[in-house]
């Protein structure tokens, strides 16, 4: 994308040049890239965050290896790989405690780097993970992102327990659909939410037990009534400034809410006598470092979670699929399909 704006700017650069590896490094022959939310917000222009223009957006990428740097032993050129977009120094102190995304340098592809929504990407050669020969290119783009929030924010952050009550709402975003199958694996009972009963049934399939349509009632109101006004043990709230308060509202005492996003806004309302009084924890989560990358990644592959993928657009179409995601209709991934030229 030339600049920053709406879904108008982005446009296909037939000239870019091919990303070379470094020595460390491969570059991934990208067949589909997955969109994100962040996508959304890079595009747009996030104020903190320099880019130099043109920039490439797209974390999630699959495909298959076309170069690899002078260094790289464990990997091969015609390797069928999924991309962890997280990019950590090593060296800093939580890197070595083998927290990559709390890096104090942590990057993102399509970020902070150039992204997936191209022919070709150059990552360092530890952030490619082999995928099955039965695994198709567009399920695989789907996986990383949204499992490796789901997976850390549930497991490690909030360490929900078998028999616990877990509230995700917006049943429709690849976060959530992927957050319902951990929630769902790891023993919970699974509460969601959406405006859309489709979107609701489908969640059902995905493992969710409790359905909350809130155009019937307020959701808070339907999860209090719901829990014979215990609450939920946790909430994982991803939209932000729009539903924060509700979802405190809606936890149990000692109850914890996880937040790994924040879609409609990004100030919060906490009001810190419900908070210390109901003795609640505020867990925010980003990402997930290479160990729980590789955890959640095998489950994927063994089919014990399953990548959802709402609807596949060629790379052509990048702004109707911006469109798309933008108009929150999808339940799952929304995907760019790349034809290469070798
Ligand atoms: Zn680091």
């Amino acid at each position: 994308m030339p600049r920053f704006g709406g879904p108008e700017v982005l446009e296909l650069d037939r000239h870019h040049p091919d990303p070379v590896p470094g020595p460390d490094q491969v570059v991934v022959r990208v067949h589909a890239a997955s969109l994100n939310h962040l996508d959304l917000a890079v595009r747009e222009g996030i104020p903190t965050l320099k880019l130099t223009l043109p920039h490439i957006l797209g974390c999630d990428a699959a495909g298959d290896i076309a170069e690899v740097g002078s260094d790289v032993t464990d990997v091969e050129v015609g390797d069928r790989v999924v991309v962890n977009p997280g990019v950590s120094c090593g060296r800093c102190e939580y890197c070595l405690r083998g927290e990559d995304s709390e890096c104090v340098e942590y990057k993102i592809l399509g970020e902070h780097l150039p992204g997936t929504y191209a022919e070709k990407v150059a990552v360092p050669a530890r952030n490619v993970l082999k995928i099955p020969t039965d695994m198709d290119f567009p399920q695989a783009a789907a996986v990383p992102l949204a499992f490796m929030t789901a997976w850390r924010m549930l497991i490690t952050r909030a360490k929900v327990r078998p028999g616990e009550d877990v509230l995700i709402l917006g049943a429709g975003s690849g976060v959530s659909t992927a957050a319902i199958q951990v929630a769902k694996l790891a023993g919970c009972t699974v509460f969601t939410t959406s405006s859309s009963d489709a979107k609701l049934e489908k969640a059902k399939a995905l493992g969710a037990d409790v359905l909350v349509n809130y155009k019937a009632m307020p959701w808070s109101k339907a999860i209090w009534e719901l829990t014979g006004k215990r609450g939920v043990d946790v909430v994982v709230d991803h939209v932000g400034e729009a539903t924060f308060k509700d979802s405190v509202r809606s936890l149990r005492k000692g109850g914890r809410v996880v937040v790994p996003g924040a879609t409609t806004g990004a100030l919060l309302e906490l009001d810190a006598r419900y908070l210390f009084w109901r003795q609640l924890s505020v867990l925010g989560s980003t990402m997930a470092n290479q160990r729980e990358f590789e955890e959640v990644m095998k489950l994927v592959f063994m089919g014990r979670l399953k990548p959802v993928v709402d609807r596949v657009f060629p790379l052509e179409q990048a702004r109707q699929a911006h469109e798309y995601l933008g108009r929150g209709e999808q339940f799952g991934k929304v995907v760019l399909a790349i034809d290469t030229p070798d």
